[in-house]
């Protein structure tokens, strides 16, 4: 079976596994993660809610919205666009709000509807935590991936370093990781809601706690005195 290394399990990366997942599933998908979590920083853009993307309402030139990337946008646009990112997650369970200000979010406001969605479509691929890839080489022999590969460990001391141009196609990279950890699928932090309870509130204010963080309603003190208070209260009964 061929075998597909990804590196960084970012949005990027795992929306690239999850595609890889759908259109190819006679690939072998191993994305390695540096860190503890995948899609760690997808589950807090746009304040915790991610904005997947815009509709482009009113843009009259993609360089005024992307002045460092507009050629590169475009030509990601044209092979997937704004419509068919709605589409994917919609028809994936998550179904999604445009705003005003033409910005597009899941309609639960909750990033976290967007990481899970990829991980189930990513179901399959080998996920490798607290595994950063330090570096890239050209095996000297032209195979796919070493033997090594299902035990995680690469060695690169007979390997060459990958040149940009004359690169054989038939020779795939070989990765260096180290300290694997791999994941889990079904072990995933939920939230309390997903698990029937409640939302958490805010001690001050009552309202759902996520909304007084995002907009910042209170201050450190004003919590750090209800809390004192709350201890005060409670030591008093
Ligand atoms: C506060 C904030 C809010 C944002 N809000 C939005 C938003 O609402 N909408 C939006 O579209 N974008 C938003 N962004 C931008 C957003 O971060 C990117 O769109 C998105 O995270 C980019 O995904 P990525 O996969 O390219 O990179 P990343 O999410 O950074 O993922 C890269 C991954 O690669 C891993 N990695 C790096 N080096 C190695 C290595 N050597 N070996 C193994 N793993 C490695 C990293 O640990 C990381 O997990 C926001 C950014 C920030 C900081």
């Amino acid at each position: 079976m061929r075998r597909v290394a990804i590196i960084g399990a970012g949005a990027a990366g795992c929306f690239c596994a999850a595609l890889l997942r759908e259109w190819r599933p006679d690939l072998a998908v191993t994305l390695f993660e540096a860190g503890a979590r995948p899609m760690a920083k997808l589950a807090i853009t746009g304040g915790g809610r991610c904005n997947l993307t815009n509709d482009f309402q009113g843009i009259r030139s993609l360089s005024e919205a992307y002045p460092r990337g507009e050629r590169v946008m475009k030509r990601a646009l044209k092979a997937f666009s704004q419509d068919d990112t709605i589409r994917w997650f919609t028809e994936r369970g998550v179904p999604c709000v445009l705003q005003e200000d033409h910005c597009w979010f899941p309609q639960s406001q909750n990033a976290l509807d967007i990481v899970h969605a990829l991980l189930r479509a990513m179901k399959g691929a080998d996920v490798r935590l607290k595994t950063p890839v330090i570096s890239v080489a050209q095996p000297v022999v032209g195979n796919y991936f070493s033997q090594d590969f299902a035990k995680n460990q690469f060695s690169t001391t007979s390997t060459k370093p990958a040149h940009k141009k004359g690169r054989d196609p038939k020779n795939q990279f070989s990765t260096t990781s180290t300290s694997p950890a791999h994941l889990n699928m079904e072990v995933m932090p939920v939230g309390r809601t997903e698990i029937g309870l409640e939302a958490r509130r805010c001690l001050l204010c009552g309202n759902e706690v996520r909304y007084c963080m995002r907009a910042k309603s209170h201050t450190v003190s004003e919590l750090l005195a209800r809390i004192e208070e709350m201890v005060k209260e409670c030591s008093d009964c």
